[in-house]
């Protein structure tokens, strides 16, 4: 008896898009069931809302999973990308992998909370179908394309772009026991102060180059540029996902906005399916 040992693989499509921030063109593969299982094990993680550590391995396993899907270019770190491209590739990725439909179930939340009823039938929830772009707004559109904040006459800092590098940073440093409550008010701050490229004179160009460099420099500014370079990062351009609907029991207009793609799609979010 013959046995063919070699185990034939599905092919799959793929889909090229331009990201938002960055215009780059992307080819992403869908998600592999091996990878839908790194999802899950990120999801579990996710029970608990203060446990940092497992919201950064949660966030870890959607990075991984994304990285593997880009077909092209293959220099592409998902961890380098702004923020708002990372949640439009997750979108993207939400389609190529499960459709373009999103089955939403929609939660008039002020006759949840006055609902007393044991009823099985919750006349303030709805279920709706949706096609995941109709969804999107994008906000602050070309906002900041200029990546430079003039802070005095002939004197400007070159800023960069969030990443979710710096977020995973960000909730390591929370994780650490050794800082006290009191040093965690700071951390934010050292996050911004990593976001500072260069600094920009009127004749040259100064890079700073290493972690200790952005925060000397930073921590030499006066603070009243703290707020200036925070509206600049809160300015920029950003996916939200939005929708109205019509509450069928009080008849009230509801809106759903998550600014948070990554939660919303979850891959596993509760709330999309
Ligand atoms: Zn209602």
């Amino acid at each position: 008896m013959d046995i063919n040992l070699e185990i034939p693989s599905i092919p799959y499509e793929t889909s090229t898009v331009k990201t938002i921030r960055t215009k780059k063109l992307v080819t992403l593969r869908p998600i592999l069931v091996k990878e839908e299982k790194i999802l899950l094990m990120g999801k579990d993680r996710l029970d608990d809302e203060n446990d940092k550590q497992g919201l950064s391995e949660w966030l870890k396993s959607i990075l991984q999973v994304l990285q593997a899907c880009i077909v092209s270019p293959s220099d592409i770190k998902v961890q380098n990308l702004p923020s708002v491209d990372v949640n439009f590739l997750v979108k993207e990725l939400r389609k190529i992998s499960k459709g373009e439909v999103i089955n939403l179930v929609l939660t008039c939340i002020p006759c949840r909370d006055e609902d007393k009823t044991a009823d099985k039938i919750k006349p303030y929830i709805i279920r709706k179908k949706f096609n995941i772009d109709d969804l999107i707004v994008i906000e602050n559109k070309d906002n900041n394309a200029k990546n430079i904040i003039k802070l005095e006459e002939n004197y400007g800092i070159e800023i960069s772009d969030y990443t979710m590098g710096m977020l995973l940073e960000y909730l390591k440093m929370l994780e650490d026991p050794d800082s006290s409550s009191n040093e965690i008010s700071t951390l934010d701050l050292d996050i911004l102060s990593q976001t500072i490229k260069a600094v920009v004179l009127p004749d040259k160009r100064v890079e700073l180059n290493t972690k200790e460099d952005r925060q000397k420099f930073f921590d030499s500014l006066p603070s009243k540029y703290i707020q200036k370079i925070k509206e600049y990062h809160n300015g920029i351009e950003r996916m939200v996902l939005t929708t109205e609907w019509n509450c069928p029991k009080c008849g009230e207009k509801r809106v759903l906005r998550e600014v948070d793609a990554l939660r919303f799609f979850g891959l596993t979010s509760t709330t999309a399916t």
